[in-house]
């Protein structure tokens, strides 16, 4: 018998043994050189996790809030202009960051499960001149997927830097930040990176380095302050000692582990896996013939699903006797409509094996609570997706 439920919602996720067992080890001084290489090492992996060959990584300690707060810092200005692709809770919460640093906000947002249009979002671009354009690659609170691409040839078009939430895709979902012209992509430890929570990632272009280095005013946040950190990147790939804060020394060597890992299996093969981790957990719910959160397929993340009760089944229920088969599932978290729907996460370490466990917990907890549907029904149209 395993000792722990297996873990599917959308973060923190299952970990390897190897990054636990990092995580686990004596801690090394943050002045040892094996240490600094490692540092080092895990700054130019990143580069190559995130497809940006001449961007500038950083490693801090703090979640995902914490990196949407340290590049909402140093990006704007007072007075400048921001416009915010809302798809949900996380864009949300990032608009709200955005106006403490002052930022002159635009937001455009779309019914529940919906995402603004290019066209729209084209318009918004023409009718006002913007600084920077923020959008989250996938929501986690409703499951939908952005097209990063092409609104970040939109951003260059009309002049505005773009930053990208990508806590729930970076490592997952196709993200090519140079190739396509990405600013800033953030990220944290505990989704797809396969790290147990505790580390804000992200990476800058080195327009948007430019950018940061003419800001007319300080920046108002002592932590985040890219001046105080920029020297300790550096100097970590220059594998020499440098301190600011003292690093979460163990969330880095074990971040060193899952990149290499990650590196291994290599950026095509990883959003290929993911895409048929996606495929077949969908393949289910549409065999028991319930509704997604998104509104079109097209709008689907592939590092989670988010699902609708059918009607007469309890959440609180289903959840339990999911539970009960030793998995766990999450909730919802859209305020508007968290008690309507369930998200499964599938991402980062997760095993095909892992989604069709899954499957089958979820068949006989939807049996369980009367949902009339035949047993296997889902599991057959999940192999099938895999064919
Ligand atoms: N953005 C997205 C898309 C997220 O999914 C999350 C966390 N679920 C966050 C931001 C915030 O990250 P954290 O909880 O690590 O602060």
């Amino acid at each position: 018998m395993r000792s722990h439920k297996l873990l599917m919602i959308p973060g923190p996720i299952e970990f390897d043994p190897a990054v636990l067992a990092a995580l686990g080890a004596p801690t090394t001084s943050h002045m040892d050189a094996d240490f600094i290489e490692a540092f080092g090492e895990s700054l130019e992996m990143m580069r190559q996790v995130f497809l940006a060959p001449h961007g500038q990584p950083f490693i801090l300690a703090g979640s995902g809030t914490l990196a949407m707060d340290a590049v909402a810092a140093n990006m704007v200005e007072a007075g400048d202009n921001v416009l915010l692709i809302n798809t949900g809770f996380f864009s949300e919460r990032f608009g709200e960051i955005l106006r403490r640093y002052g930022a002159d906000l635009y937001q455009l947002q779309s019914p529940i499960g919906g995402r603004p249009s290019l066209e729209e979002i084209e318009t918004a671009l023409r009718k006002r001149e913007t600084k920077l354009l923020v959008i989250t690659q996938v929501d986690t609170s409703t499951g939908v997927l952005t097209d990063v691409r092409s609104v970040a040839e939109l951003a260059h078009h009309y002049g505005a830097l773009i930053v990208v939430d990508g806590v729930c895709s970076v490592g997952a979902e196709e993200l090519r930040m140079e190739e396509w012209g990405i600013d800033v992509a953030l990220t944290a430890s505990q989704k797809a990176i396969g790290v147990p929570p505790g580390l804000a990632l992200w990476v800058v272009s080195p327009q948007a380095i430019e950018r940061f280095k003419q800001r007319k005013s300080p920046v108002m946040n002592y932590y985040s302050d890219w001046n105080n950190w920029l020297p300790v990147m550096l100097s970590h790939e220059e594998r020499k000692p440098s301190y600011f804060c003292t690093p979460a020394v163990n969330l880095v060597w074990a971040l060193h582990v899952s990149l290499k890992q990650i590196l291994t299996e290599g950026m095509e093969a990883r959003f290929q896996r993911h895409t048929v981790l996606s495929k077949t957990f969908k393949a289910a719910i549409k065999a028991w013939e319930l509704d997604q959160v998104p509104l079109k397929d097209e709008f689907a993340a592939h590092t989670l699903t988010a699902v609708r009760y059918p009607a007469g089944v309890q959440g609180s229920a289903l959840l339990a006797e999911v539970a009960k088969r030793d998995i766990v599932i999450s909730g919802g978290l859209h305020p508007q409509i968290k008690t309507q729907y369930f998200r499964v996460g599938h991402m980062g370490t997760t095993t095909i094996g892992d989604v069709m466990a899954t499957i089958s917990a979820i068949e006989q907890g939807l049996i369980a609570c009367g949902y009339p549907i035949q047993p296997g029904v889902g599991l057959a149209a999940a192999q099938a997706a895999q064919l």
